[in-house]
This record gives C-alpha cells, sequence and structure tokens, in this order.
C-alpha cells in the first residue's frame, strides 16, 4: 500500500518567492525608506575635506562631518538613477500627460 506524502509546507520560500514576484521599485523603496530606518540605519555619504573646505586660517568651513547623512529625497534620485529613468523627462512625461487629460493641445 502506497501513501503520498503530502509537499511539506515552505512559509519561508513563498515569501521569497513573493518578494521576487514584487514589483522592484517598490520593493526597493519600502526598503529604503521604511525598513532601514526601522533599523535604525541612515545611509551617509562620507565627505573627504579637500583643498576648499579650509579657509586662510586652516579652518573648515565646508560645514561637513566627515560623513554626512544622505536626506531622504536623494534616496528617490539613487532609485531613479539605478533603475536608469532620468527624473526631468519624467517630470515632462507627467505634465504632457496632464496636459493631454484635460484636453488641452
Ligand atoms: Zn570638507
Amino acid at each position: 500500500m502506497s501513501t503520498k506524502r503530502p509537499e511539506p509546507a515552505l512559509p519561508e520560500h513563498d515569501k521569497l518567492r513573493a518578494a521576487k514576484d514584487r514589483d522592484a521599485t517598490q520593493t526597493l523603496g519600502e526598503f529604503l525608506h521604511d525598513f532601514l530606518p526601522s533599523k535604525g540605519i541612515r545611509l551617509a555619504i562620507y565627505h573627504e575635506h579637500g583643498d576648499t573646505c579650509r579657509d586662510e586660517e586652516d579652518e573648515l568651513v565646508c560645514g561637513t562631518s566627515t560623513e554626512v547623512l544622505m536626506p531622504l529625497g536623494s534616496l528617490d534620485d539613487l532609485l531613479y538613477e539605478f533603475f536608469g529613468v532620468d527624473r526631468k523627462t519624467l517630470d515632462a512625461e507627467k505634465d504632457q500627460l496632464l496636459k493631454h487629460i484635460r484636453g488641452e493641445r
């Protein structure tokens, strides 16, 4: 007598599969904007002081520490760049679409 054994439940694999199926931009945006800050993680840009950072008395005048926190707006710019989307063209397209919907031109 042969009994067919049920397939094992794979809930973590299901979550991983669902994550792969999601829209990548949405997923990355949530990761950067919600998940990382919820873990206390902030992205920062490393600023190395150069010639223009000091005045004649060798005082720092650039106004930055060595590591500079990245403002949230910059994360969006990085996402656009990562996906190869030109933001100015995108905004122009949006304006064009709005004009089209309103029946202008
Ligand atoms: Zn500097």
